[in-house]
């Protein structure tokens, strides 16, 4: 072999951007992306409710680092090289404009994930990296010579000076890299939705509001949840479920959940609310007449939830209903019964464990010329861009140190 062959096994996120920044570094050096799908990129098209959130605007690597609920210490590291400014600045380049929104989530300004394959797309076959789709890639030895062979599922065998693997989180391809002597870390779950069968939730489905979460051993998590027909989601459930991804496997998904549904207000402050509407609504009903922005069909769950009648008029509210009342609006406890259904979550907590990996150059310690990037990796994010940044700047660095690297 007179040049270096560079394999990149998986063609989503990390794997695409992983091939384009080798063709960029070396032109001689040829890149292969094998896919075992039809589609490349398909979770970049999903993502973000197809709209693709690319990244989050937070330009420092230890702020940045903090949203990983596993990995952080060696990101906080890795993003120092490659981190969402760099992103924006490569974009921009290739003329895709983003927008940053509110809460600092960065999507194309076209609102279209397509935009973003589009651009990857483009940049990829102008640098002449190859895609083989609808390729799998069942088995792989490396020979005494140094060079990895390869074993296609038609019953091709190509030989490579560089593998990437950048197969995300299918557990399936787990055994590849086992084979290989790596000892994976027990792929699970994160970024998944809580299974609630409660009365206080049925009908509700579709309505979001800000509150405060609690879960014992994990912690407390303040932000958006919606209700769904099944339970809960959004941000603030999401991100609870990234920080307790092993605690809540343990558990099996069985645990109580406490909402705050009134997360910004001290108890003081909701009496003296109560007392006011008490004295000024005497004469209406306490469940048509919702408090706190709480919309009005699920003030009146909470309300029958507390104990209270449903024609109990404001003036008949005693101090202990105030208190019960308070209490029901600070701490509903849930039991969760599960999780979202199996491959419904977002990304997978596990892989290729840290210590068998040299983060400077997202190296096999074990194997040479082996690289990991993305999900396959022992990291994950919580949601807001930090996984397919955790993607980007993985597969950055891996592809850097395949530029540096003379061997071959
Ligand atoms: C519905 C949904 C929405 C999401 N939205 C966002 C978002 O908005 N922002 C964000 O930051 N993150 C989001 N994520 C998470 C993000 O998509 C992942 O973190 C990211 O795609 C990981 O990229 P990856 O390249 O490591 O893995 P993947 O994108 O999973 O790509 C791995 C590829 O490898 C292929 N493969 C596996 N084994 C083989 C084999 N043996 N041979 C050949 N090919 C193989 C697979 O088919 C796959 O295409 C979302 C995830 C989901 C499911």
């Amino acid at each position: 072999m007179t040049s270096k062959k560079v394999a990149i096994i998986g063609g989503g996120a990390a794997g695409i951007f992983c091939a384009i920044q080798c063709a960029l570094l070396d032109s001689h050096c040829q890149v292969h992306v094998f896919e075992k799908t039809m589609q490349p990129l398909s979770k970049v098209r999903i993502s973000g409710g197809g709209r693709c959130n690319v990244t989050h605007h937070c330009f420092d690597p230890k702020r940045l680092s903090q949203n990983y609920p596993r990995g952080e210490n060696i990101l906080k590291k890795l993003f120092y090289h490659f981190h969402p400014e760099q992103l924006m600045e490569w974009f921009a380049e290739r003329g895709v404009e983003l927008k940053v929104e509110v809460d600092g989530r960065v999507f194309p300004v076209s609102n279209s994930s397509q935009t973003i394959i589009s651009c990857f797309l483009e940049q990829a076959e102008k640098l002449g990296v190859k895609i083989h789709l609808g390729t799998e890639i069942l088995d792989m030895v490396k020979g005494s010579d140094g060079i990895f062979t390869l074993s296609l599922k038609n019953g091709e065998n190509l030989c490579f000076s560089h593998v990437v693997m950048a197969t995300g989180g299918v557990a399936k391809a787990y055994s590849l890299i086992q084979r290989l002597g790596h000892k994976m870390v027990e792929p699970l779950p994160s970024l998944f939705t809580f299974q609630i069968h409660s009365p206080i939730l049925a009908d509700l489905s579709g309505i979001s509001l800000p509150v405060k979460l609690h879960v014992a051993s994990v912690g407390e998590e303040e932000g958006p949840m919606l209700i769904t027909h099944v339970g809960v989601s959004g941000p603030a459930v999401l991100r609870m479920s990234a920080w307790g991804a092993r605690i809540l496997a343990e558990v099996d998904y069985q645990f109580p959940l406490t909402v705050n549904w009134v997360p910004g207000l001290q108890e003081m402050q909701l009496r003296e609310a109560l007392l006011k509407e008490k004295s000024l609504s005497s004469t209406k009903t306490i469940v048509s007449t919702a408090l706190f922005s709480i919309p009005k069909n699920l003030w009146k769950k909470l309300v029958l939830a507390a104990g209270m009648d449903i024609e109990l008029l404001w003036a008949q509210l005693s101090h202990k209903q105030i208190h019960q009342l308070i209490q029901t609006l600070q701490r509903t406890i849930f039991q969760v019964k599960g999780k979202s259904p199996f491959k419904e979550e977002f990304v997978t907590a596990g892989g290729v464990p840290w210590k068998e990996i040299d983060y400077k150059t997202m190296q096999s310690k074990l194997v040479p010329h082996l690289y990991f990037a993305g999900e396959v990796v022992n990291s994950d994010g919580i949601t807001g861009g930090f996984n397919f940044q955790h993607a980007w700047t993985t597969a950055w660095v891996a592809a850097h140190a395949i530029g540096k690297d003379n061997t071959f």
